[in-house]
């Protein structure tokens, strides 16, 4: 009977080889075709994550968001890599690289103010993704982020500082 075992052992292993081997072979197109059906689905998440960190950040500092990512990576709330949109290759490893942060923000801002938007680089034609002074994070075509970020600068033109 014992010789009989190492034999059952490998049609085991070589049944669940298989089993792996096929369920990669169906399921591979349907995970190399994320990227094309869900643009930016991790920016959202990203972003999401930041902006939450920087609403913790400015629980303690009288409501204004951090001066650079920088601090919220040393306060060791977020971790380097959630600063990267996955789909950015040719893109220097620096923390500013994908998602860009309009400074001298905090919780005062209009709703809709973008406090965080990711460069054209990321999702080449489809547009990038923005986390709005509300929290929301949303996708938007390239012309939809520039008219956004161009709002917010003009508002902060002439609504500079805190604002009891
Ligand atoms: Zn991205």
């Amino acid at each position: 009977m014992k010789s009989i075992r190492p034999l059952r052992w490998l049609a085991y292993t070589s049944l669940l080889v298989g089993t792996i081997m096929a369920s990669w072979w169906i399921l591979r197109p349907r995970i190399l075709h994320c990227r094309s059906i869900n643009p930016g689905v991790i920016c959202k998440f990203n972003l999401r994550s930041i902006l939450q960190t920087m609403k913790i950040y400015a629980n303690d500092h009288a409501g204004a968001y951090p001066q650079d990512y920088q601090v919220l990576v040393d306060s060791g709330e977020v971790i380097p890599k959630s600063f990267r949109c996955v789909y950015a290759d040719a893109i220097p490893d620096d923390l500013n690289a994908c998602y860009k942060y309009i400074t001298g923000q905090g919780e005062w801002v209009p709703d809709d103010n973008v406090i965080i938007y990711e460069i054209s680089d990321c999702h080449g034609n489809d547009g990038g993704c923005v986390a709005f002074g509300d929290g929301h994070v949303e996708f938007l075509t390239h012309d939809e982020i520039a008219r956004r970020v161009q709002q917010t600068r003009e508002w902060l033109l002439y609504n500079a500082g805190p604002q009891p």
